[in-house]
């Protein structure tokens, strides 16, 4: 059985017990979480984010500049108005350059990314500070909503803050 088996084993469990069907598309909440891809961190879990809340954006060390194409879609299409960046403590992308990654992929894949930016990080804090930074000086983002980073603890489940723009 593959993964994917097992995934529609477990939604004919939670189809059956579904009933939010009638929400509207726009977030209810306004808002849209940037978050790291990390499989333990759970935002809507760890944020108390129902379905039908928020935008919950997701990728490698939860980047802006990776999100801002859902970013613009989700402020200027569908409502929402803050925005909030979580990383967490021991990301994958304290643990790599652009140069470890860009000599593993030609290892083993023989194409040649160098000079590729995936946006690892050395400093989880400045991570997000930087985030916060990009969207206050993007012109794709609006400049008078609240725009705020945090950091989710793997260990303990906390969120703390670290900037709030
Ligand atoms: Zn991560």
């Amino acid at each position: 059985m593959s993964r994917f088996d097992e995934f529609l084993v477990a939604n004919e469990t939670f189809a059956a017990e579904f009933t939010v069907g009638d929400l509207p598309m726009p977030p209810a909440r306004k808002v849209a979480v940037v978050a790291c891809m990390d499989a333990r961190l759970h935002p809507e879990k760890a944020l108390g984010i129902a379905i039908g809340d928020a935008h919950v954006i997701r990728n490698a060390g939860g980047r802006v500049q990776d999100a801002i194409r859902s970013l613009v879609i989700s402020q200027r299409l569908l409502g929402t108005n803050e925005i909030v960046v979580l990383h967490h403590t021991d990301c994958g992308m304290l643990t790599f350059s652009n140069d470890d990654l860009a000599a593993k992929v030609q290892a083993d894949l023989g194409v040649d990314v160098s000079g590729q930016d995936f946006y690892p990080f050395p400093d989880l804090e400045q991570s997000v500070r930087d985030d916060i930074a990009y969207l206050r000086e993007s012109p794709l983002i609006a400049q008078d909503i609240p725009i705020s980073g945090a950091i989710y603890d793997v260990t303990t489940g906390k969120v703390h803050e670290v900037v709030r723009a």
